[in-house]
């Protein structure tokens, strides 16, 4: 059994680590520090140097990041006959096209954020001119890594976004100006086929910079899971969200063998989108990997080949804590020599922004390291990631100190 992870984050080593436990050969491309401790690592340009590496091999790809799906790594993987977890890339849209989401989302009524798309920055100065209701979102259409939504408290900061925006190649596929949604946000994943759908433990991304309300969003900084849900809540999400996104996948004969992330406000009103991943969150993967005890290889195989296999409940709740280099997430301060301490039992830290140096890392991105920690109690998970962190020698990092506090 093989298995090749393509991605270099904490999500990919999260899902490394899953599928090393099930004792098959784990490979991974480009993977990062301490991935290649865990997998065979080799450079990649595109699916055609990957086919290139395994000759007549075809071991099961799990595709982590967005950029490849979007890029059609999982058509061309599939079309050699790999088995591939990933849909395709005119189902990638989905996330690609914020724009796209919002015209699937009217169509088949799921409930969402009210948006207008610019196409021009000076629509965009109109509409933030007429506006009467503040804040409002503003959020690029394309990929951006999570750094193309900004929440404007006002005409003049939405003008400043605006300005630096106007300049940017992004105006094609337009900018959606989007109504302001509050409420708790929840991250649902389900593995599907496109027409059938199993959820995975729900989690909770903490997606700003700081716990106050107002600081910048950034890649994320923690998650947790579970969340607990009611079945009301539940069936509201499966019969709104989930059901008709499933129709649209059918009617459009969009192929889909991987993991489908709503992105959800819970409003007064009820959940409504704020965004579709076509792919696992980053961190909510190193909750959610830990948690669930299935063999991954199995489990990732059966969905390549469009079964959806039923997950055990977690019996256990998850913290993950991110340290991330200081002055992430402008301009992250690379070359921090990290030492990381003594392992610790029921805790994983999992490497992003990570290189060698000599035999042990330096840092080399924003995000750094996911710590995480797992227990028979939220408390108690959080006491153990908070308490590996502690361990780890990484000068000038930063953490969110509130990941999973009640
Ligand atoms: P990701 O990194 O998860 O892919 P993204 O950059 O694609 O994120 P969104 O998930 O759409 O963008 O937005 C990021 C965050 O901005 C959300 O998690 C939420 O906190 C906030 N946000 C986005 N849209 C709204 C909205 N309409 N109302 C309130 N907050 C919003």
């Amino acid at each position: 059994r093989e298995a090749l992870v393509v991605g270099g984050g904490a999500r990919e080593h999260a899902l490394v680590w899953g599928l090393k436990k099930s004792g098959c050969d784990v490979y991974s491309t480009p993977g990062n520090a301490g991935i290649c401790q865990d997998a065979t690592c080799f450079p990649s340009q595109g699916p055609d140097d990957v086919i290139a590496y395994f000759g007549t091999r075809r071991p099961l790809t799990v595709i982590g990041p967005e950029a490849p799906l979007a890029a059609g790594w999982s058509d061309a993987l599939r079309a050699a006959g790999f088995p591939v977890v990933g849909p395709s890339a005119k189902a990638a849209r989905l996330e690609s096209s914020k724009r796209l989401a919002k015209e699937v989302m009217r169509q088949y009524d799921i409930p969402t954020a009210g948006a207008r798309a610019a196409h021009h920055p000076e629509e965009l100065w109109t509409m933030i001119a007429e506006s009467r209701h503040w804040p409002m979102v503003l959020k690029q259409s394309g990929l951006a890594q999570g750094k193309g939504v900004v929440v404007a408290p006002d005409p003049e900061h939405a003008r400043e976004v605006l300005n630096v925006w106007s300049s940017q190649d992004i105006w094609r596929d337009g900018v959606l100006f989007e109504e302001f949604l509050s409420g708790w946000e929840l991250s649902v994943q389900v593995v599907t086929n496109g027409r059938q759908y199993v959820w995975l433990p729900t989690a909770r991304d903490y997606k700003r910079l700081t716990p106050e309300a107002q600081s910048p969003n950034t890649g994320g900084m923690g998650a947790v899971a579970p969340i607990p849900l009611d079945a009301a809540l539940t069936g509201e999400i499966n019969r709104m969200i989930l059901d008709p996104i499933m129709t649209y996948l059918s009617e459009g004969d969009l192929l889909y063998r991987g993991v489908l992330y709503a992105g959800l406000m819970i409003t007064a009103e009820g959940p409504k989108v704020l965004e579709f991943n076509v792919r696992l969150g980053d961190p909510e993967t190193q909750v959610v990997v830990p948690l669930v005890d299935v063999d991954w290889w199995d489990f990732w195989y059966r969905v390549s080949q469009g079964d959806v296999p039923a997950l055990p409940e977690p019996r256990q709740a998850a913290v993950a804590v991110v340290m991330a280099a200081r002055g992430y997430p402008v301009h992250p301060q690379r070359g921090m020599r990290i030492v990381l301490g003594p392992e610790a039992e029921d805790t994983q830290v999992f490497h992003a922004g990570t290189g060698r140096d000599g035999d042990g890392f330096v840092s080399q991105g924003g995000r750094v390291l996911t710590v995480s920690g797992w227990a028979k109690t939220l408390p108690e998970a959080r006491a153990k990631a908070y308490q590996r962190v502690s361990q780890i020698d990484f000068p000038d990092s930063y953490i969110r100190p509130d990941i999973g506090e009640l």
